[in-house]
């Protein structure tokens, strides 16, 4: 095959048709010696042909590094052509060779493919271009390369050298271009720039590029540098500290601590699944560092195993007398509940198996609930803790929260558990008729899970996670009405009613117990201040209105606080409180004694009522105006009392005849019902004879009297049914001067646990049916009994 030869510069010449090897990872530029590793078989033939000829071959890049064997196609057509130094056939059939780049080409034509590749090529020549522009480029290329070995880009010194004693700027971007590892593409597109400004511009731009990878890479090392740095300082201090500590026998904060509550957990005597609980816990905290978040959870929830108690009870006083004479102390009176809670005590002692009842204190406040509990407590030798279940919703209040919960913290039963520590204290429960249901789960529930003999020796508290032993506990519970208790908790209460104190009872327990206790309380001696018996009266009488004893007890410390400033004050030495004085220590009167009407009235009759508070006693008024038979009820009536009102007229209007009434008044007169004190929400049947009372009192033109006051529920038929609080209604009767009280005989047994010198101030009148109720009510029986209706004027109550 004939050859043609061509001289190209530096008086090389070179063949126009030559075997070309394509090159799968590099781009050879002119001016360059390079060692190629060539191992493919075709470009191994393709070097021994040309060792055969002038030595030199085609070099051109692939388009694409992963194929295997290239077609023409797969290779660019811009290559270099090359000298080929030496030839190094290494031992694995691959062939090392030193070629030196000669100039740059384009392949014109394929002239064969196999075995080797050969083709024909154009020689490319580069433009001399020179000119301000070009050493501009030449200029900032050079700076910018300065720059990136600078900033450390790994490249061998002596081709920075090179760069910048190049005069010729084409050669200086060929040089550039072959030093930075540019991407095959990169690299082609500079040799494919032929112009040397071009060349130096496409160079310029990877150069910034490059300079700015540079940066960023110097930034996040020196960062990296400064953390590594920092954290190998504190790791050397800490570690020095240990080594210090340890020669002088001292321990670090985070040693001591977990040492700390390793010796509480067995000091705690804790069953075994706690202890093992909270030993895992502190393995965990000591491998964590002491700031963690999570660290802060951990102690937490340690410090409360650890304090709960687990072992730690107190002996109980087991002698039944010392315990009577202890409730003796703190309480006047309260004969039957005192009995019972000792009866209790007994049996508790006799057998803790026995699956005792929970006791209920139930009654108005200030009755002496929570103090009969502390006295208890006191009376066996018990701690005593209080919580207050009132407005409690949701069952993680009982019970806790999961420790996954920020801020979680154990339920109101272990916190109790807590303050009391000890297992065994009295535990007192407020308040579980004001406990509620909703979304969040139903408290009472858990309630009588804690409560349940059978089961609270493994109560759970969801932060605890833990089962906790309530066996030892003794729970009493409060309540101020029974009818809001869950009934399966009602179930297990043994209800202990304490009913409220009647105006002698109040007296004695303010002279043996409140008036010394507030004495004390304010540092005053009994020769400063005494309360003459009618003081102390009055007080009961016109500053409070209370079934307990809670707001005198309050008045009574008002008074004192008063006192003790006049004695510092050095007015006076010794005070005794008469009634003439309570208006300079207690201001105006606050109630007006003696509720009852001061005059017999038509249509107004007084009944009886009983709420949460307590017992009190309420009038009914009724007015007739013409109209169309039309009945309103005013006072803040609930339902059942609007309809209980309804019942009562019906039965009226079908007993007309027989209490002589005009059967047209009914069409002809509006009624109007009015239980005054409008402010106060009332409701219940119990107000029915009442009310029928007041409207035929009215109906009639009859006076009723008003030393009477009754309590029942009426039916369509007019039969009286029995109601609830009988106790509280007829102390609170008894209190507003009442002289005679109707009520319902079904009730009569209640009177038993009435005191006597209540009963003896008392008439009671037992009723089945509203006739019975008529006979009594009404002033002189029939006195003034004109018949109501068709034309005549009704003279109404005021
Ligand atoms: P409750 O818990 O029923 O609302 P408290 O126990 O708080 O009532 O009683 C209020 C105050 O009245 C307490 O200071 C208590 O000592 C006193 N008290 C109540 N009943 C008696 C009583 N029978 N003897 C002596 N003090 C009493």
């Amino acid at each position: 095959m004939a050859e043609k030869l061509v001289r190209v510069k530096k008086s090389r010449t070179i063949p126009l048709e030559i075997p070309l090897i394509s090159l799968r990872d590099t781009v050879i530029f002119p001016d360059m010696i390079f060692p190629l590793f060539v191992g493919r078989e075709k470009s191994v033939r393709a070097l021994e042909e040309a060792t055969l000829q002038e030595r030199m071959v085609v070099l051109v890049a692939q388009r694409e590094a992963k194929i295997e064997k290239p077609e023409p196609g797969d290779i660019y057509q811009i290559g270099t052509v090359a000298k080929i130094m030496q030839i190094l056939k290494l031992p694995d059939g691959t062939i090392k060779a030193l070629i030196e780049g000669i100039s740059r080409i384009k392949v014109v034509e394929y002239l064969r493919v196999e075995p080797y590749f050969k083709v024909r090529i154009k020689e490319l020549i580069e433009p001399r271009e020179e000119g301000l522009e070009i050493e501009a480029l030449k200029r900032t290329v050079t700076n910018q390369f300065e720059q990136c070995v600078k900033f450390g880009k790994p490249i061998a010194p002596d081709a920075f050298v090179s760069a910048i004693n190049i005069e010729d700027s084409g050669r200086l971007a060929d040089l550039i271009a072959f030093h930075l590892n540019l991407k095959i593409e990169e690299r082609q597109a500079i040799l494919e720039a032929i112009q040397p400004a071009e060349r130096l511009r496409k160079i310029s731009a990877f150069l910034s590029r490059e300079l700015e990878i540079l940066e960023i890479e110097g930034r996040i090392q020196s960062e990296v540098r400064k953390e590594v740095e920092k954290t190998q300082k504190e790791f050397f201090l800490r570690k020095q500290m240990e080594v210090i500590q340890k020669e002088l026998g001292e321990q670090d904060e985070q040693t001591m601590e977990v040492n700390e509550f390793k010796e509480k957990i067995e000091k705690a005597q804790m069953p075994e699944e706690a202890k093992e609980k909270a030993l895992k816990e502190v393995e965990r905290l000591a491998k964590m560092p002491p700031a963690a978040a999570e660290a802060v959870v951990v102690r937490t929830y340690l410090d409360w195993l650890v304090t709960v108690p687990w072992a730690k009870k107190t002996e109980d006083n087991l002698d039944i007398k010392v315990a009577a004479q202890v409730l003796d102390e703190d309480h006047y009176d309260l004969k039957k509940v005192k009995e019972r809670v000792l009866e209790y005590l007994a049996v508790r002692q006799l057998t803790e198996k026995m699956k005792s009842p929970i006791l209920c204190f139930m009654g108005p406040p200030g009755v002496g609930k929570t103090s009969l509990g502390k006295s208890i407590a006191r009376a066996l030798g018990r701690k005593f803790v209080r919580v207050s279940l009132g407005g409690i919703r949701d069952e993680a209040e009982i019970r806790g929260h999961r420790r996954t919960y920020i801020g979680a913290l154990p339920g109101r039963v272990i916190q109790g558990m807590r303050d009391a520590g000890t297992i065994n204290p009295v535990f007192m429960l407020d308040e579980i008729d004001k406990i509620g249901v909703d979304f969040r789960g139903d408290p009472s529930a858990a309630l009588l899970e804690m409560l349940d003999p059978e089961q609270n020796n493994n109560f759970s508290d969801h932060y605890l996670d833990v089962s906790y032993d309530l066996s030892k506990v003794l729970f009493i519970t409060t309540a101020n009405i029974l009818d809001p208790v869950p009934p399966a908790l009602k179930d297990r209460l043994e209800v202990i009613h304490l009913p409220g104190y009647i105006e002698e009872e109040k007296l004695k327990i303010a002279e043996k117990f409140l008036v010394p206790k507030q004495l004390e309380g304010h540092g005053l001696k009994g020769e400063q201040l005494k309360f003459s018996e009618e003081g102390l009266r009055r007080i009961i009488k016109e500053y409070t209105r209370e079934a307990g004893v809670r707001n005198m007890e309050r008045e009574i410390a008002s008074v004192c606080r008063k006192v003790a400033r006049k004695i510092v004050e050095g007015e006076k030495k010794t005070t005794q409180i008469v009634p003439a004085d309570l208006h300079d220590y207690l201001g105006p009167v606050k109630f007006y004694y003696g509720m009852a009407e001061e005059k017999d009235q038509v249509g107004v009759a007084t009944g009886l009522y009983w709420s949460e508070v307590g017992g009190d006693i309420l009038s009914v008024e009724t007015t007739m105006m013409e109209g169309k038979g039309k009945l309103t009820l005013t006072g803040q009536l609930g339902d059942v009392m609007k309809e209980s009102a309804q019942a009562a007229l019906s039965y009226i209007r079908s007993r007309a005849d027989k209490l002589d009434i005009e059967k047209k008044t009914f069409e002809k007169y509006d009624l109007h019902v009015h239980v005054p004190e409008g402010a106060i929400p009332k409701d219940g049947p119990s107000a029915g004879i009442t009310i029928a009372s007041s409207l035929i009192s009215v109906l009639t033109n009859k006076k009723v009297r008003r030393d009477i006051a009754m309590t029942g529920e009426i039916t369509l038929r007019g039969r009286v049914l029995p109601v609830g609080g009988v106790k509280e209604k007829v102390l609170s009767a008894h209190r507003a001067g009442i002289k005679t009280v109707v009520m319902p005989k079904k009730n009569e047994k209640d009177l038993e646990e009435i005191p006597e010198d209540v009963k003896k101030e008392l008439k009671f009148i037992f009723v089945e049916h509203m006739d019975e109720v008529l006979k009594e009510v009404f002033v002189n029986k029939r006195g003034g009994g004109k018949k109501a209706g068709k034309g005549k004027k009704i003279v109404h109550s005021p």
